[in-house]
């Protein structure tokens, strides 16, 4: 301000004037300050499982152990029982043991940190196969390279991109080698002329060798998603069945958890991976443990997962009732906006999100926006009206349009009663 003063570009002169302003701003600025950061947005991505939105949102009831556990002293590490010292473990691995038949099970803070802690625990100075077809780089710097590198252990790439054969693990084997990795293809599939070792003939291959198999899993999926109309994915109690060892895996993505990493296998090798003194630096607090008994406990009971479970609430809901809402919305909708926006409703697909299932797509519905002169700048300023929203609304730009998927839309009566701010902010 000083500076507009001083080369005379500023209309206002005047001391009480300026000083006027000066103060206006700093109000601002401090009121600005004052307003959390993190907010409630409105997920019309059409991404179920969007990472920059945070991900899965967790169950009333688990929502309700967070409060409780958050505003109270609770037994995190406490046996309530014996009256002596307990293990933060102890909350959930019954869970876990019960619903993937795992001997013993360990939590972290994302999966990140659980394949970090397996390879240090496991694998420290010594050598890891991995199939150059699963070489993977997860959304936000995660690659399994660079992990397996800072965990301190050797990444030994086998077999070729499209291809990999048992043949290709057992030349990789001599003394030095810690275990053998099988890696999740999160986020894209190798198609065409392709062969993979299964499950079980890598774990055939680790016995004889008496090292252990580890199966970072990415997703980690508790239950059969064919029975939700959504392509099969392997279940951890399936690869554990088959002779994984150690298997990761996500607590905020399938799962529809909190943020955490969840390790299950064989007990001599959890117990050990408990030991690790990385173990301390990497462990989950009572919230999030809270959290994910909450939503395990949902699983032992899966008739209720569809009505009770966000993450598969959202999956499963029909596209005829997504339908219905986007008609109900687009003539609110378009009301709101200036003439020059057309306003329509058409059939899109959703995606899973996070890695989980990457090729295919759920039929959905969405309100379509487009720029009755095609105009880029139409839609960039529709767009950015829309996370300037009291509730930020995050739809996606697709042919030129804005879409608003509105499969994950809930709560259909805060969306439609603040669609009047979109007056001013487009005037
Ligand atoms: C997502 C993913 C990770 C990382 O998990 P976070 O919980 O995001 O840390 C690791 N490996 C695979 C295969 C994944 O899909």
């Amino acid at each position: 301000m000083r500076e507009e003063i001083i080369s005379g570009s500023s209309t206002d002169t005047g001391q009480k004037k300026i000083t006027g302003n000066v103060l206006q701003k700093v109000g601002n600025m401090l009121s600005f300050y004052d307003k959390s950061t993190l907010k409630p947005v409105f997920n019309l991505t059409g991404t179920i499982l969007h990472t920059n939105l945070g991900r899965a949102l967790l169950p009333e009831s688990a929502i309700e152990a967070v409060i409780k556990a958050a505003g109270n002293p609770v037994n995190l590490e406490f046996d309530l029982e014996q009256g002596e010292r307990g293990e933060r473990d102890s909350h959930i691995e019954t869970l876990i043991r019960d619903l993937t038949g795992a001997e013993a099970a360990t939590a972290v803070n994302n999966n990140a940190a659980a394949v970090l802690l397996v390879f240090n625990t496991l694998a420290l100075g010594r050598e890891v196969p991995v199939s150059r077809g699963e070489l993977v780089e997860i959304g936000g710097s995660f690659r399994i390279p660079e992990v397996m590198e800072r965990s301190g252990c050797k990444l030994v790439e086998i077999g070729a991109t499209n291809r990999t054969h048992l043949k290709d693990y057992e030349k990789s084997i001599n003394d030095n080698t810690a275990l053998l990795l099988k890696v999740h293809t999160s986020n894209y599939s190798i198609e065409g002329f392709t062969s993979e070792v299964s499950e079980i003939d890598i774990a055939g291959l680790a016995r004889k060798n008496k090292i252990p198999f580890v199966i970072d899993m990415g997703s980690g999926c508790l239950v059969n998603l064919s029975q939700y109309g959504l392509p099969a994915e392997q279940t951890v109690a399936q690869v554990i069945a088959a002779g994984a060892d150690i298997v990761t895996f996500s607590g905020d993505k399938l799962l529809g958890g909190p943020q955490c990493g969840i390790i299950a296998g064989r007990k001599d090798l959890v117990d050990k991976i408990r030991c690790n003194p990385l173990k301390r630096a990497l462990r989950p607090d009572k919230i999030t443990l809270a959290a994910l008994a909450e939503v395990l406990r949902l699983y032992r009971n899966p008739d209720t997962l569809e009505t009770e479970l966000p993450t598969i609430r959202f999956f499963t809901r029909p596209q005829e009732t997504i339908r219905e809402q986007c008609e109900r919305l687009v003539t609110q909708i378009s009301s709101f906006l200036p003439d020059r926006y057309a306003v329509s409703v058409e059939d899109c697909t959703s995606q899973i999100g996070s890695g989980a299932i990457p090729v295919e797509g759920i039929p959905s519905t969405a309100i379509v926006i487009s720029s009755m002169t095609r105009e880029d700048e139409d839609i960039r300023r529709l767009a950015d009206a829309m996370r300037w929203l009291s509730r930020p609304v995050i739809g996606r730009i697709h042919n030129g349009s804005l879409l608003l998927d509105m499969r994950c839309l809930e709560n259909e009566t805060e969306f439609s009663g603040q669609l009047k701010e979109l007056k001013a902010l487009l005037s």
